[in-house]
């Protein structure tokens, strides 16, 4: 019997969760042929990319090779798609070795994600977007540590013991705090006063998380202080440069090294990968994640706009929405292989995790109108959990 071609195009939260949950789903074989599961993704691994701000603060290795998640049942494919031809069923991509190549498929789901908001090139610092730019940020601090041993003039070593974090959204908080503790522990081992370590988070806004609660954003910014991070509210960087930031108020201050955690933006190659895309630059699809006008072709994740039917609100664009999207599709490809229908989106509950540092957190989320917040060690076990249980790694 004629195999049942399946292939996922990217290997990050919802490529994986799409994998594990067609393999689920798939396991009383809907279409009564052979499935056979073809994930494509541009690196070998999986990037467990909400965790970015730990190599730009200690040590963690956050990729996970995508050979370790799949032993077996899935083949694997590093290569970057370029193109999808979905009138014939295929796809173009370029491999490992620059070749050009294609592969022809029956189902295809695009997860390919989205990219880090850059600051301009005149803006300086460096932004939390790749793993090179974390262990770019984690080089430039320690090397300014150890200048600061020598540093004979109190100003010029205040100013290498202090970093700007520039953007105050779940990164920024995340990032702040864990730098917080390891630039502290590294000013210690090398006999530097730790409390000279300054680390100053920059708010846009006029508070911390405002897609909830003010309380929950009050509790964040007091745990922040609590773990050494400054919180400049409604105050926006305009630039970095030779050690001076300047901003949006036209006030100045002397910083070692500013670090930009500016959000998302669509991944670009959307625009050309022959699929529909909103003006914004994010895939079309109807409730139940197909593609507009393509046959066979379903996107979910940061790159494509999901709307809830029953309320018209977009989903947000994190792992705990990519996860149950993926869940979600599972049952979708196979009611729609056996022509039965199939589910449609729903909008995930109002739950959302924070890292303070090491064995830190808090989560929040709201049920039939309460808001619940949990700090402390359960504040902690939660974000692990999420952390982990995106990247199938409970
Ligand atoms: C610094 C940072 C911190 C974040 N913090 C949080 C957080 O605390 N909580 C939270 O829920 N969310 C957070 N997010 C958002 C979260 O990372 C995304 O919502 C999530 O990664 C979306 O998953 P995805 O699978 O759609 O995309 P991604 O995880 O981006 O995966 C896309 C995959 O596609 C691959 N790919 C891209 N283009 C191609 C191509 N042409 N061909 C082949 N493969 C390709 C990539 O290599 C990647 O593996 C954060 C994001 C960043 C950048």
């Amino acid at each position: 019997m004629k195999e049942l071609i399946c292939i996922i195009v990217g290997g990050g939260y919802a490529g994986i969760n799409t994998v594990n949950a067609i393999r689920k789903t798939f396991k009383g074989d809907a279409s009564q042929r052979p499935l056979r599961l073809i994930l494509i993704d541009k690196n070998p691994y999986h990037f467990r990319k909400v965790l970015l701000f730990k190599p730009a603060a200690g040590n963690e290795d956050i990729i996970v090779p995508l050979t370790r998640l799949f032993p077996e049942g899935v083949e694997i494919v590093q290569a970057t798609v370029t193109k999808i031809e979905s009138e014939k069923r295929r796809l173009l991509y370029q491999d490992a070795e620059g070749n050009e190549n294609s592969m022809k498929y029956d189902i295809l789901v695009l997860t390919v994600g989205s990219v880090v908001r850059q600051p301009d090139l005149d803006q300086g610092g460096v932004a939390l977007a790749s793993l090179d730019a974390a262990w770019k940020i984690r080089e430039a601090w320690r090397t300014n540590m150890q200048k600061a041993v020598k540093e004979t003039n109190a100003k010029e070593r205040q100013r290498l013991m202090t970093i700007a974090v520039a953007g105050a959204g779940i990164s920024g908080i995340e990032t702040s705090a864990e730098l917080a503790h390891f630039v502290r522990e590294d000013a210690q081992q090398l006999g530097l006063d730790p409390s000279a370590v300054r680390i100053k988070l920059f708010n846009a806004n006029n508070r911390l998380f405002p897609d909830g609660p003010a309380k929950v954003g009050l509790k964040l910014e007091r745990s922040l202080e609590a773990c050494g991070v400054t919180v400049l509210q409604g105050s926006r960087v305009l630039q970095e440069k030779e050690g001076t930031l300047t901003l949006s108020s036209g006030e100045t201050m002397s910083v070692g090294l500013c670090v930009w955690t500016l959000g998302l933006l669509p991944n670009p190659m959307l625009r050309n990968i022959g699929l529909p895309v909103t003006p914004e630059g994010y895939v079309i699809v109807d409730a139940s994640y197909r593609v507009q006008g393509a046959q066979g072709v379903y996107s979910i994740g940061d790159c494509a706009r999901i709307v809830d039917p029953a309320s018209g609100r977009a989903d947000g664009k994190t792992c705990k929405e990519a996860t149950a999207q993926a869940a979600r599709l599972g049952k979708i490809l196979s009611a729609d292989i056996e022509g039965r229908s199939a589910p449609s989106h729903k909008g995930f509950i109002d739950f959302f995790c924070f890292g303070l540092g090491p064995g830190h957190g808090m989560a929040w989320t709201r049920i039939w109108g309460v808001d619940i917040i949990f700090t402390g060690k359960l504040g902690w076990r939660l974000r692990k959990f999420t952390w982990d249980s995106a990247s199938l790694l409970k």
